[in-house]
């Protein structure tokens, strides 16, 4: 694989970073993943806009790149011969002494690299996935896409544990999300819901056009919170992320929903997504 790291085009096994680097010490760093379709970018301009409220939100500059960060990310997918899957893209705060402070003149890094990944014919999302729930431990700025993912991480081994895909996690008795993506309920009269935006959860950039999708279409939609229990007790259920799109779940907690397979809305709203993501990708 041919990766980008602070400005070079470089084969994996020779892209280096400093043992000091902030994101490595301290996960003092951000991220993003674009899904590629046919070559290129899914709903690039989403993912770049809320890179840049990471960053400001974490008082991070912008590193060298920045500007030509469309180029940099077409010109991975070109010498990666990448047809489908994803562009990962990581920025910290750069190396520095270690110190709890921020750098006085911080030097940002950003690495770049792409996934190859089998996203349309996924296994995955014709057979549905098995979710368990999990309490929510991470820290309250779930809106930042920092690299911090451990949590995330032993959420998803406890769910391979437990012999199910993913786990959705909850708090004060409401379900926030997913490890790694966004998580929506059918209720039995039809409502799409899913938890409004706040600093409780990551705003999905699939989770935003699946939305305005789903309200095209005239489908009802709340965005409000939901518990464990309604959510075994719903119609359907699914998962949103750059990665999955739109992915049915057809059991939650032991729980079977429906008759067991991904359900009517959810595969309308996924066949949308990709249809409309084939559209606009750049
Ligand atoms: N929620 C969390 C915690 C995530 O990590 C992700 C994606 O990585 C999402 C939601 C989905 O966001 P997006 O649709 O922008 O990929």
């Amino acid at each position: 694989r041919i990766v980008y790291v602070n400005g070079e085009f470089l084969p994996e096994e020779d892209a280096k970073i400093s043992i000091f680097d902030r994101g490595f010490l301290m996960a003092d760093g951000v991220y993003e993943v674009t899904s590629v379709l046919n070559g290129k970018l899914v709903d690039y301009d989403g993912h770049l806009t809320r890179l840049e409220r990471s960053l400001t939100a974490l008082d991070m500059p912008e590193p060298e790149g920045m500007d030509a960060l469309l180029e940099i990310h077409r010109e991975l997918v070109k010498r990666n011969n990448l047809k489908e899957g994803g562009v990962y893209l990581q920025i910290t705060r750069g190396a520095a002494d270690r110190d709890f402070l921020y750098p006085e003149h911080p030097k940002p890094s950003l690495v770049m690299f792409t996934l190859a990944m089998t996203l349309k014919k996924s296994p995955k999302a014709e057979k549905g996935l098995k979710i368990i729930s999990i309490e929510d431990q991470r820290w309250g700025r779930r809106d930042i896409k920092t690299v911090q993912l451990l949590y995330p991480s032993m959420g998803k081994m406890m769910a391979k544990d437990a012999g199910a895909d993913d786990a959705w996690m909850v708090e004060d008795g409401f379900v926030t999300e997913g490890t790694s993506n966004n998580a929506y309920i059918v209720t039995r009269a039809g409502t799409i819901v899913t938890r409004q935006l706040s600093n409780d959860i990551l705003h999905g950039i699939t989770r935003a056009a699946v939305l305005r999708f789903a309200r095209e279409a005239q489908m009802q939609v709340e965005e409000r919170p939901f518990t464990m229990d309604e959510a075994k007790d719903a119609a359907e259920a699914f998962i949103t992320s750059a990665t999955t799109f739109v992915t049915g779940v057809v059991e939650i907690d032991g729980v079977t929903l429906g008759d067991g397979a991904p359900g009517p809305v959810s595969r309308r709203l996924r066949e949308i997504y990709i249809e409309e993501a084939e559209k606009m990708a750049v």
